[in-house]
C-alpha cells in the first residue's frame, strides 16, 4: 500500500466518522427536543374527580381504588371499612379526603352514618366530631360533605365546620347539596381554601349517561381552566361509574385535559392568576 493511498483511505474514513457523527448528533437532538416539547406542553385544562362514600364497602370500592388513574377519596368516619379504605387509597398514590356525614333537610337519618354534624349540636360538639373524624382518617388534606342540605345552609354551624378545618390545615369542598349552600361565603370569611363542585357524575344505572357527564367536566375545564366532579362508590354510582371513567380517561386526555388531585387545583388556581388569567 503507497503512503498516499494510506492518506487518501485515513482522510476518507475521517469525513466518513465525521458525517455519522453529525447525523447521530442531529438524530438525536431533534429526539431530545421532542421529549423536550411535550414534557412542557401545558395540559389545556385539569379536572379533579371526587369519589364519595368510601367506608361504606360500598359497591365499585375494589375497581375504583385500581384504577390507576388519580382520583381523590372521599371517605365517611367511624364504618368498618373507613380505615381499610384510607390505607388502599395511600397504597395507590390517591389523596383523602373526609366525607363528613352532616344533616340534610329531608332524608332518613339512617343514611347519614355515624359521627354526623347536626345544626343543633354546639360548636364544640362540632369539632370534636370533625377532629374525632380527621384522627381516624388521619391522611385526609381536605373533607366535604355527606348529604347536609341543612347544615350547609346555616351560618353559625357552617362557621364552625370551616373554623375546624382552618385549625387541621385542610380544605373544603362544597358538594354543593343545598342550592342556598352559605360555604363559598363563610369560607371566603374566614379564609378557608374551598372549592365548589362543577358536575355530579352518576346517581344513574347507566354508564353512558355518567361518560356524558365526564366530559361535560372536561369541556367545563377547557372553559374555566379546571373542574371538580363527583361520584361515587356504593348504590349512586359504583362499578357503572369506574367503566365510565376508565372508558373516557383516554379520550378526555386525548383532549388536553389532565386528570389531577383536588390539592394539585390550587397550585393550577394560584399560577392562572400569576398568569394573569
Ligand atoms: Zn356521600
Amino acid at each position: 500500500m503507497s503512503a498516499k493511498f494510506y492518506v487518501i483511505k485515513k482522510s476518507k474514513l475521517f469525513i466518513g466518522l465525521m458525517i455519522l457523527l453529525i447525523a447521530a448528533t442531529t438524530i438525536l437532538g431533534s429526539s431530545m427536543i421532542r421529549v423536550k416539547s411535550a414534557d412542557i406542553e401545558k395540559p389545556k385544562g385539569y379536572i379533579a374527580i371526587i369519589i364519595d362514600d368510601f367506608g361504606n364497602n360500598g359497591k365499585g370500592t375494589n375497581t375504583m381504588m385500581n384504577l390507576g388513574i388519580p382520583i381523590t377519596a372521599a371517605i365517611m368516619p367511624f364504618l368498618d371499612s373507613s380505615v381499610k379504605d384510607a390505607e388502599t387509597a395511600k397504597e395507590k398514590g390517591l389523596e383523602i379526603m373526609l366525607h363528613m356525614p352532616m344533616e340534610p333537610i329531608s332524608g332518613k337519618p339512617s343514611w347519614l352514618g355515624p359521627g354526623a354534624i347536626k345544626c343543633a349540636m354546639t360548636d364544640q360538639e362540632i369539632q370534636l366530631n370533625i377532629n374525632d373524624a380527621l384522627d381516624q382518617l388521619k391522611w385526609a388534606v381536605g373533607m366535604n360533605n355527606h348529604m347536609g342540605s341543612k347544615v350547609c345552609q346555616d351560618r353559625r354551624t357552617m362557621e364552625a365546620i370551616l373554623l375546624t378545618a382552618k385549625s387541621r390545615g385542610i380544605y373544603f369542598v362544597d358538594s354543593k347539596t343545598a342550592e342556598k349552600s352559605v360555604i363559598e361565603e363563610v369560607a371566603k370569611e374566614l379564609d378557608v381554601p374551598y372549592f365548589i363542585r362543577d358536575v355530579f357524575l352518576d346517581s344513574t344505572k347507566n354508564q353512558k349517561e355518567v361518560e356524558v357527564q365526564l366530559m361535560t367536566l372536561a369541556n367545563i375545564a377547557l372553559r374555566k381552566g379546571y373542574a371538580i366532579g363527583i361520584g361515587h362508590v356504593g348504590p349512586e354510582g359504583g362499578e357503572i361509574t369506574a367503566k365510565a371513567i376508565k372508558k373516557m380517561y383516554p379520550k378526555i386526555s386525548e383532549k388536553g385535559v389532565k386528570f389531577v388531585f383536588v390539592s394539585d387545583i390550587f397550585d393550577i388556581v394560584d399560577q392562572m392568576k400569576s398568569d394573569g388569567k
